[in-house]
């Protein structure tokens, strides 16, 4: 009989990536994939650590997926839990038979190997730091029309709140050949649109740890894969606004297919909060980079993201981040109440913002967002955008729903059929706080 798996996906792009991989991998030794746990043969859970909350709905996940799995089946944990936390994940959670750390992923054939030939747990949550990165065909990929692709992995930014650097180690950059001949296998299996990943893609090719020894800065990059891949999408996340440069925005406005979507998280207004992250920028200097992402020709949607009460932050440096949202205009923003990763360096520091007060401020940046962004939607009403179609609309099974090149949600309706995966023009007629509605333009023959 075909032995089953069964992958559970938590957190970030990057996840579902590893989650892909991972099903690749077990597929190539004759696995099957299966949504149902019970009758999966081996259970893996594709884990987030990046705020507390995320981890706990791990370990919660843990328990209930225990009482589901048939007799004889393996629970296996990977990600950042698996990483960052695998002596919890072993003792307090129990039942768990692999911990595969971040950069364990290749290894998983042989941990299931391992783990089969003995009568215990195995873990590998090593941090070797290599640039290694797994690749995927086009034909093992699990999402259709947009491939995320790895350009780089972890990070030396050290954030004082930040997990990544511990739990996905340190930078390390995949040759640009490599990425190159991955774009253009992904245009010639028919994909439209890639999004280019790492924690920090703006670090691309800095320091020792580049595959091949290459030496590309992201923005010739970007160049590259603009000028060669014949993709009409791409995509990246995400960006330090400390390592942010006009070089790039200079590449981004030669090259239509460079997507118009900027994120780049500023995590507060407060220069002294900014210090206290260590995120080796000021106020001032991030509102200078807004200013020439919103002086460019193109018209950007820049995303951010701002945590509310972190440790000391008082009333007046809360009000410097009202005070730069309002300045940046986001055109989408995720804001995280501050929560505290262990092993972080903030982790140590008394956490003095109640509960109370975080919420009362993560709703006034809610609000003052939700305004922004309503107005930012509403200019397109009456335009005409491209939207890859990526399938039927979960609100109105006779819509669609695609997203812009700007990043945006756009649900449209057609009066023919249209298949997944193409891009077709759409004039929106109405603009929400989180979407884009509208109809598609002319008649999509082909
Ligand atoms: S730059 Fe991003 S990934 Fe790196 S430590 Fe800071 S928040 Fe974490």
């Amino acid at each position: 009989m075909v032995k089953k798996f069964f992958i559970e996906t938590f957190g970030c792009q990057m996840n579902v990536l590893d989650s892909e991989v991972a099903s690749a991998r077990l597929r190539r030794l004759g696995y099957e994939a299966t949504p149902d746990p019970d009758e999966a043969d081996v259970l893996l859970l594709n884990t987030c650590a990046v705020r507390e909350r995320a981890s706990d709905k791990v370990f919660t996940r843990i328990r209930s997926i225990r009482k589901l799995r048939k007799q004889g089946s393996l629970l296996g944990v990977m990600g950042c839990v698996a990483q960052g936390e695998s002596d919890r994940v072993l003792k307090e959670a129990g039942g768990v038979d692999l911990v595969i750390g971040t950069q364990a992923l290749e290894r998983l054939p042989e941990l299931l190997a391992e783990r089969e030939a003995s009568a215990r747990a195995v873990a590998d949550v090593r941090t070797p730091n290599l640039p290694a990165f797994a690749e995927i065909t086009p034909a093992e990929r699990i999402r259709p029309h947009v491939a995320f692709v790895t350009i780089m992995e972890g990070c030396d930014k050290f954030c004082t709140f930040c997990i990544v650097p511990f739990t996905r180690g340190r930078e390390r950059s995949r040759s640009p050949q490599r990425i190159l001949s991955e774009l253009i296998s992904l245009r010639e299996a028919g994909y439209q649109e890639v999004q280019l990943l790492g924690q920090n893609v703006n670090s691309y090719g800095r320091g020792r740890r580049v595959e091949g020894g290459a030496s590309h800065s992201f923005a010739e990059l970007l160049e590259l894969l603009a000028r060669e891949s014949g993709l009409p999408r791409i995509k990246y996340t995400t960006s330090h606004p400390r390592d942010f440069n006009v070089e790039i925005l200079e590449v981004m406005e030669r090259h239509a297919n460079l997507c118009n979507w900027i994120h780049l998280p500023v995590q507060s207004g407060s220069d002294r909060m900014l210090a206290a992250m260590n995120r080796g920028y000021s106020s001032d200097e991030y509102r200078r980079k807004v200013d020439l992402i919103r002086a460019s020709e193109r018209d950007y949607a820049l995303t951010g993201d701002v945590i509310v009460g972190f440790p000391g932050e008082t009333e007046r440096d809360f009000q410097a981040s009202l005070d730069l949202v309002n300045h940046a205009q986001f055109d989408g923003l995720y804001i995280f109440n501050y929560s505290s990763r262990p092993g972080t360096v903030a982790a140590g520091w008394h956490d003095g913002v109640p509960p109370e007060v975080k919420s009362e401020r993560f709703e006034r940046l809610r609000h003052l967002h939700n305004d922004i962004q309503r107005q930012r939607n509403a200019r397109f009403v009456g335009r005409t955008l491209k939207v890859l179609v990526e399938g039927r609309s979960t609100k109105l099974q006779e819509d669609f729903t695609g997203h812009s090149t700007c990043h945006r949600v756009v649900n449209f309706s057609a009066r023919q059929d249209l298949s997944e995966g193409r891009i077709v023009d759409v004039l929106v007629t109405e603009a929400f706080g989180h979407s884009l509605y509208g109809r598609l333009a002319g008649t999509v023959t082909g």
